[in-house]
């Protein structure tokens, strides 16, 4: 891919923005929309040294990890599944180089696709990295050793995303200790793997090699399990990835991992004491920090916080007149993708001269565990810390003909609304496409909808979204297909 600045010599642009993960191209795309000259820096290489766009979340965070987890989930449909169907397979195996393989080809073939529309749309897209000078000037220096240079701009945006905090007593190798990135391009399957973290990240990497057969445990330091969404979720996954054969302890902070001869000798600590283990592969999923180291000149005087994540008014506006930051490197929501994407064509649109808003209260977060966990607004528990009046409407999937189908009974749907004015304020579901199913639920919210409004909306039956239309008929225990 030919570096588009030097063809064209272009040092004035209207916008720059730094980083051309979703956050990065989705900002560049809306500003060249508009009619916005704008450039796009970004440093990343592939596995091959070769330039991709994409960032993070394409080649190493989430669309690596379902792409390789749909194909963990045949595998193990295949082995333990469809039996019920009355479908018999034999010698089934996984070629792990290839999945690998196959998930390489799907993220290549995107990454070329955000190029093409760059292309589209006349983005300069430059191979480089990025430094901020002051307000207006990015100082260039391009990967293949060419010279520096400085480009100047009207607007400029930050959107370098985050990277694996690393541990000094897990140093990773990726050989036997492994950051996320190299977790998602194992060439073999280990057979006892350890995970650092049942964050988020952890939990999505679990889901992937335990289904292709290795025994997988996971280390927690807190003692409650996934903290972040509605608890009775929570509960209900714990229940569900311990029957699955996870190993979750919790309470159990590692303290150190170092390589041994052929395995990885793992020291952590719980209430019980200090506990060894020998395992084949360490995952090291233990959080993510904010790419601000060398993001900026010290006389730029740009403004971060203790943690490097930048200060930035509600508006994604950095402290320096005209440039923003956006998706991880701002604390305005949580690490997630589409809030980044979103605040880039936010932020954009702002350059562009137009007032536009984004509305947090309706972000929707997912874990693409198997089964899935999705959930949009409030939790019960935060609701009821704040004193809120609510009433709760939970509806078992496995009561919904489409689940019994095709045979992904496990999970719950469950709205909460407020009690006097019937508000939605929160929906919180466990199981097979929540990722797809919260998109009604955050539509119904971003619309202000009542339950009311939820149970009188018709839905198509047989199908999961059903569960909707019941969790709000649970209310009044008015439920078509379960007695309360
Ligand atoms: P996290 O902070 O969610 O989880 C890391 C966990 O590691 C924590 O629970 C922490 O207690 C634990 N931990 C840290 N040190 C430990 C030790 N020594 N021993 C045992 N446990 C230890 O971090 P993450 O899962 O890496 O995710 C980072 C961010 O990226 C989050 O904001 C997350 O939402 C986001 N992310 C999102 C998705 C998605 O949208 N599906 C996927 C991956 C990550």
């Amino acid at each position: 891919m030919p570096n588009r600045l030097a063809s064209k010599q272009l040092t004035q642009y209207d916008v720059i923005v730094i980083g051309a993960g979703p956050a990065g191209y989705s900002s560049a795309i809306r500003c060249a929309q508009l009619g916005l000259k704008t450039a796009c820096v970004d440093n990343w290489r592939n596995k091959k040294g070769q330039r991709t766009l994409g960032g993070v979340h394409l080649n190493s965070g989430c669309v690596a990890s379902i792409t390789l987890l749909e194909s963990a989930k045949l595998f193990h449909a295949l082995n333990h599944e469809i039996g019920k169907h009355g479908i018999h397979a034999e010698n089934i195996s996984a070629d792990i180089p290839a999945m690998i393989q196959h998930k390489d080809d799907i993220i290549d073939a995107l990454g070329h696709k955000i190029s093409d529309i760059f292309a589209h749309h006349h983005i300069d897209s430059i191979h480089a990295s990025g430094r901020l000078l002051n307000a207006r000037q990015i100082e260039i220096t391009p990967l293949d050793g060419t010279a520096q240079s400085v480009l100047n701009a009207k607007h400029i945006i930050l959107a370098t995303g985050s990277s694996p905090i690393h541990l000094p007593y897990a140093k990773v190798d990726n050989e036997f200790i492994l950051d996320s990135f190299a977790a998602l391009n194992l060439t073999s399957l280990p057979k006892k793997l350890a995970i650092i973290g049942a964050g988020v990240n952890g939990l999505e990497l679990a889901s992937i090699w335990s289904r292709l057969g290795a025994e997988t445990i996971l280390l927690e330091a807190q003692e409650t399990f996934l903290s972040l969404p509605d608890q009775q979720i929570s509960r209900e996954a714990y229940r569900i990835y311990s029957e699955q054969g996870l190993d979750m302890r919790l309470g159990a902070r590692v303290i150190s991992a170092k390589k041994g001869k052929s395995k990885v000798i793992v020291e952590y600590q719980d209430q019980d004491g200090t506990h060894t283990l020998r395992v084949d592969k360490l995952i090291v999923a233990s959080g993510r920090k904010p790419n601000t180291e060398n993001l900026a000149a010290a006389e730029a005087n740009l403004l971060l916080d203790e943690n490097g994540y930048i200060h930035v008014d509600e508006n994604c506006r950095t402290n320096l007149p005209g440039v923003y930051a956006i998706g991880d490197l701002n604390l305005l929501g949580p690490m997630l993708a589409h809030k980044g994407i979103e605040e880039g064509v936010f932020v954009a649109e702002h350059c562009a001269g137009q007032r536009s808003t984004i509305n947090y209260d309706t972000l929707p977060s997912v874990i693409y565990t198997e089964p899935e966990i999705a959930w949009v607004g409030q939790t019960e528990q935060a609701l009821r810390t704040m004193g809120v009046p609510i009433k709760v409407g939970v509806f078992p999937l496995n009561a919904t003909a489409r689940a019994q189908a095709i045979c992904k009974t496990e999970g719950l749907i469950k709205i909460i609304a407020h009690a006097e004015t019937d508000a939605l304020l929160g929906v919180h579901i466990i199981g097979a496409q929540a990722s797809e199913l919260i998109a009604e639920a955050v539509l119904a919210m971003e619309f202000s909808a009542s339950s009311e409004d939820l149970a009188r909306t018709i839905h198509a039956h047989p199908t999961l979204s059903e569960g909707f239309h019941e969790a709000a008929l649970a209310f009044k225990k008015m439920t078509m297909h379960l007695t309360l």
